[in-house]
């Protein structure tokens, strides 16, 4: 080939920065990448997932920006495939797409009352306080210090972590670089207590050791379980005996079954074989009617039909990811993701020659940050294997790209615009005496970056 394969990404998260930083550390196949994003900023659910007070998991993000540095690799944000430009058209320009845009939308508790006032979604929540630029602050701003006792449906890592969002104290969300407009809204709330419901035992939670352990060290706040429902059948007994993750789980749990509450002004209620029936209430959501449930000995649960109400005027139904279709190529409705074989998209099982996917639109919404390299370097191994029979795009140069999106008057963000736009988080944060401070709305995203 006498120039080097072009390769477009579509999605600047994690698994789109470690397939451009696969691609780009092997020597034998000289390859241009250029990183798209329907934002302005890369990064994906490092910046706008990761809680903001994880700050070791959130510096992952400077690990990431060095792979915007490696010659050949182009960040091309506020570019929104399917929208300024489609799949298709994509392809006249580069030889290889790989798909990695992950996860956006929340899954649905299919459950009366889901929709009432006060009911939202997690990830809402998420995007609300890292400062995405699409988030409903009105809502949040409203919501907030209108609520008293929030559910938190779910007991994954997700759902402790929207749980600390609510349970810690200004003081302990200060030095974060969550928008200022966010610190406020949390710094004035008054909900005292937070019910978390897992629907199954305490040893079927998927939340991991230490974001567990967290929850019982904060300032303010205790955390009640109630001995009745930290119950294991045998089932549970042999899984904990295999996992040891599992059983430092069940140690944390049963160490709080244990304990007084210090009286602290802040409760979790963590609640296990509990699951939402129905929210009520007038308008807005007001209680939440749930269920006792019981382990049916493989690791499912079963319903009793013992239910009881929890006055809750803020419920978030933390009950994962879903990935949803783009315009133009095939999908799995049912695992809401992109169907593949070793990373290569499959249309009615055919492979799609030059498409690929990678991360959580790939495998689903599971796993850690880590596991997003293994997952696209497998990919990228498919590609550069691929490579030699590829057909390759006709047109002359990837920047041609760039012409045709400035004729249609989409604004590119490069990299340099990214650094731009870092560079102003930064200042803003010195200001408050913070390493950053998040810019959320995207006006403000795009002056910085001009
Ligand atoms: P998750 O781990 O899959 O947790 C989803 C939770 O929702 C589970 O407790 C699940 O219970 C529950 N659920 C699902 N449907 C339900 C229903 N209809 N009624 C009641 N409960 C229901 O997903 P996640 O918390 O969204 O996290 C996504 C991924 O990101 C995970 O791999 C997670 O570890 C990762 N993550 C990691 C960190 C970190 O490392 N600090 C932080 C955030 C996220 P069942 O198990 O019974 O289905």
């Amino acid at each position: 080939m006498t120039r080097p394969l072009r390769i477009a990404i579509v999605g600047a998260g994690p698994s789109g920065m470690y397939a451009a930083d696969a691609l780009t550390t092997q020597a034998e196949i000289p390859v241009s990448v250029d990183v798209l994003d329907a934002l302005p900023v890369p990064f994906g659910l490092v910046r706008y997932g990761v809680a903001p007070d994880h700050l070791s998991i959130r510096s992952v993000r400077d690990t990431l920006d060095r792979i915007l540095d490696t010659p050949g690799v182009r960040f091309l944000g506020n570019v929104t495939v399917g929208v300024d430009i489609d799949v298709d058209q994509l392809r006249t320009f580069y030889d290889a797409i790989i798909f990695t845009y992950g996860a956006a939308r929340d899954r649905r508790l299919g459950i009366a009352g889901e929709d009432l006032d006060g009911s939202i979604a997690a990830t809402d929540f998420v995007a609300w306080y890292t400062g995405h630029p699409a988030a409903d602050r009105a809502t949040f701003e409203r919501l907030l210090p209108t609520s008293h006792a929030a559910v938190v449906v779910g007991v994954g890592n997700v759902a402790v972590d929207v749980t600390r969002v609510l349970a810690k104290s200004a003081a302990e969300l200060g030095h974060t670089d969550m928008p200022q407009h966010v610190l406020s809204t949390l710094a004035d709330h008054q909900i005292s207590d937070i019910h978390v419901l897992g629907r199954r035992g305490p040893v079927q939670a998927t939340f991991t050791t230490k974001e567990l352990r967290e929850l019982g060290e904060l300032a303010d706040a205790d955390v009640i379980v109630d001995p009745a429902e930290v119950l294991l059948d045998a089932a549970s007994e042999e899984a904990v005996a295999r996992d040891k993750a599992l059983a430092r789980n069940l140690a944390v749990i049963r160490q709080w079954a244990e304990r007084e509450p210090a009286g602290r002004s802040r409760r979790i209620h963590l609640r296990f074989l509990t699951r939402p029936v129905e929210l009520l209430g007038e308008g807005r959501v007001a209680e939440v009617e749930v269920e006792q449930t019981a382990l049916d000995g493989s690791g499912g649960v079963t319903g009793t039909g013992r239910r009881s109400r929890i006055t809750a005027d803020l419920v978030v139904r933390s009950v994962g990811y879903r990935g949803v279709a783009l315009p133009g190529l095939p999908f799995d409705d049912r695992g809401s993701v992109i169907p593949h074989q070793d990373g290569r998209v499959l249309a009615d099982g055919e492979v799609q020659p030059g498409w690929y996917v990678a991360g959580w639109i790939k495998r689903g919404p599971t796993g850690i940050i880590g596991t997003n390299k293994k997952d696209a370097a497998a990919t990228v191994a498919s590609l550069l294997q691929d490579a030699p029979t590829l057909p390759l795009a006709p047109a002359a140069a990837p920047e041609q790209v760039d012409g045709w999106l400035a004729d249609r008057g989409v604004s590119v963000v490069t990299t340099a615009g990214w650094r731009a736009i870092d560079a102003a988080e930064r200042a803003l944060g010195a200001q408050a005496g913070r390493d950053r401070t998040t810019i959320h709305a995207l006006p403000d995203l795009l002056a910085a970056a001009r």
